[in-house]
Formats: structure tokens, C-alpha cells, sequence
């Protein structure tokens, strides 16, 4: 039975899998390892099932054991892990595609519309008790009609598409490739992110955090936008400059923000806490019961067939 080590404690049904396959090293108390635990417990492990909490460095990578030959990560991002590292030491690297695309296209709709709709102002009076009706109460942004620029029109970027076209909402994007027409339906393909920018009413940030991505969103290029503009982000922190946009929310340049990402989270930049007109969300894109199931599911099935084949389909490295 190949050994592996589970960094974080996953749902009971997912762990009795994992037990069924493996000699699962679990972790009950749901401990966040430092590097140095994570390299003592990996000791005599085949595989690794690592989450996006674990920083999984080229240091980590260097003093992890001979033994183990793979890491499958709880997630399709794979920014926590260093793969270039990895593959120097011929160690795979395998994520959770397809199964989070529905659960986390919906936490980004939810953030466009508590951004558009000023759902954080919401929820705050009515839990002070302090407000009554008035036909000028809370007025938000609609989005009939409106345009969303989609930063990454991958997997999760598509059925954003879709939801949003149901909310009468006009679709463009910027990839670094464009899509085939019948991919497009309709979309509006920009070759750069200033003419994405420059027609986003709305955007939602869902491209994955690399070198060429991180602070995308800075002050150079929030001035791309038009006026009044709503960003949404749903990929990962790394990707805004937080100082520039708190700048641009203060002088109205982007009329609000919608986060579930963080740069260095669970901590966040603190001059987004007092903003009347940002919409945050602790990181739960993925964060359903099907979900979580299957991504788990996902990760266990990947070291399996590692462990069978030599190769797996979700390979990243
Ligand atoms: P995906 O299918 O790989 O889509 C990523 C898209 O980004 C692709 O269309 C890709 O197109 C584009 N892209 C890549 N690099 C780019 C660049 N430098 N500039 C512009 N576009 C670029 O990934 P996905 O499954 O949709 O997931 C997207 C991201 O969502 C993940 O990386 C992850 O970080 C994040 N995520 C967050 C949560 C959450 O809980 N909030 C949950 C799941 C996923 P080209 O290759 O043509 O550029």
C-alpha cells in the first residue's frame, strides 16, 4: 500500500476514501504545518495531498524525501507550489480541474452583484437596525445591458459567461490566445488588457496567479477602465495591487470591489476593511459539499493513477 501524507483535514467521506486506497497519514486536528512539520511527516511517503495553505517552495521542494514522488494539489490553482522546482527533482505535480468551475463561477457572480448591488452597505444596516426604505435608498449599479470583461476565459471564465449573459449582462474577454468561435458564444475577444479594460463596466479577474499576472490590476492600468467601473476577483490576491486600488476607490474611479481572494491571506490589506464599497468573501469559491467532494475525490484519484501508471491526466509540471 503506497503511503501518503494529507496535509489539511478534508470531509469525512473523502478521507475514508483516501484510507480505503492508501496508508493515509490524516491530520484530525486540522494543524497548519510549518515547512519543517510538513518535510518531518513526509518522511517515507509516496505522494503528498498538499492544499493551497501549503507553501510548497523550491526550500520545501529541495528538503523534501526521495520517497515521494508526487504532490496532488487540493485545487486547480497551483500557485502555493514552486514547479519548476519540482519537476528539477522529478517530483509531479497534479491538480483538481473541471469539479470547482461551477461552484466558483457562482461565488463570482455573487461578488459582482454584492459589488454592483452594495450588498456589504446592506447587510450592515439592517444588522444596526438603523434604515428605512426611501426610493433613493442604496442605489446600485444594474447589470442588464452592462458590459463584463472576463480576464481569463478559461474553464471558470465560460460559465461566468453564461450566468452573466442570463443577466442580460455583454461578454468580452482577454486570454492570451482567443477562442474558437463556437467557444466564444458571442464574446468580444481583446488581444490586450488595456482594450479589455477599457470596455469592462464589470470585470472578473479569473486567470491564474503567475509571474506575467501578478499586480495586473495597478495604477497604471486602472486607468485603463472607464469611469466608475466594478472589479471582481475570484482567481487569486495575487494579482492586484491593493495600494492602487484602494486609491481608486477613494476617488471613484472604480465604484466598487468584489473579493474572495487575498494577497497573503487569510490576513488582507486592513484599508479594505472600513470600505463601505468592497464586498469580501473569506475564500470560498469552491466551498460547497459537492464540491469540496469532488475535488478531494479528484486529488485522491490522481495519486492513484500516478501510483498505477507513472503518469496522470491532471499533471501540471
Ligand atoms: P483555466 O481553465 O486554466 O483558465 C485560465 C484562463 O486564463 C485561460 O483561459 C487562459 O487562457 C487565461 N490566462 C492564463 N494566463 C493568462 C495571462 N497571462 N493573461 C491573460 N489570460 C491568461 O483555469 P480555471 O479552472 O478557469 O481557474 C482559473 C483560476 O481560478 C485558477 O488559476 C485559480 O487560481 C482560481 N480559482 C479560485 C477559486 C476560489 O476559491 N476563489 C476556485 C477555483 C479556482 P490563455 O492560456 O489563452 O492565456
Amino acid at each position: 500500500m503506497k503511503k501518503i501524507l494529507i496535509t489539511r483535514k478534508l470531509l469525512k467521506l473523502s478521507e475514508d476514501k483516501a484510507l480505503k486506497i492508501f496508508d493515509a497519514k490524516l491530520n484530525s486536528i486540522d494543524e497548519l504545518y510549518s515547512q519543517t512539520k510538513l518535510i518531518e511527516l513526509s518522511k517515507g511517503c509516496d505522494g503528498i495531498l498538499t492544499s493551497i495553505t501549503d507553501k510548497i517552495d523550491e526550500e520545501t521542494i529541495n528538503k523534501l524525501p526521495n520517497t515521494v514522488k508526487i504532490i496532488s494539489n487540493f485545487a486547480v490553482g497551483f500557485g502555493n507550489i514552486d514547479l519548476k522546482a519540482a519537476k528539477k527533482r522529478s517530483i509531479i505535480i497534479t491538480n483538481t480541474p473541471d469539479v470547482l468551475t461551477d461552484a466558483t463561477a457562482e461565488i463570482a457572480m455573487l461578488l459582482i452583484l454584492g459589488a454592483a448591488r452594495r450588498a456589504s452597505e446592506g447587510i450592515e444596516y439592517v444588522k444596526k437596525n438603523n434604515w428605512k426604505w426611501s426610493a433613493d435608498f442604496l442605489i446600485g449599479k444594474q447589470l442588464t445591458g452592462r458590459r463584463l470583461g472576463i480576464l481569463g476565459m478559461g474553464r471558470i471564465g465560460k460559465v461566468i459567461a453564461k450566468l452573466a449573459r442570463a443577466f442580460g449582462m455583454i461578454i468580452h474577454y482577454h486570454n492570451r490566445s482567443k477562442l474558437s468561435s463556437e467557444l466564444e458564444m458571442g464574446a468580444t475577444y481583446h488581444d490586450s488588457i488595456k482594450s479589455l479594460f477599457s470596455v469592462s463596466d464589470v470585470l472578473s479577474i479569473n486567470c491564474p496567479a503567475t509571474k506575467e499576472t501578478e499586480n495586473i490590476i495597478n495604477a497604471k492600468t486602472l486607468e485603463y477602465f472607464p469611469k466608475g467601473a466594478i472589479i471582481t476577483n475570484s482567481a487569486r490576491g495575487d494579482m492586484i495591487d491593493d495600494e492602487a486600488m484602494i486609491n481608486a476607490l477613494n476617488r471613484r474611479k472604480i465604484y466598487a470591489l468584489g473579493l474572495d481572494v487575498y494577497k497573503g491571506e487569510p490576513n488582507l490589506n486592513p484599508g479594505y476593511l472600513n470600505m463601505k464599497d468592497v464586498f469580501i468573501l473569506p475564500h470560498i469559491g469552491s466551498a460547497t459539499k459537492e464540491t469540496r467532494t469532488a475535488m478531494a475525490n479528484l486529488a485522491i484519484d490522481n495519486l492513484d493513477e500516478f501510483f498505477k501508471t507513472g503518469n496522470c491526466k491532471n499533471k501540471v509540471n
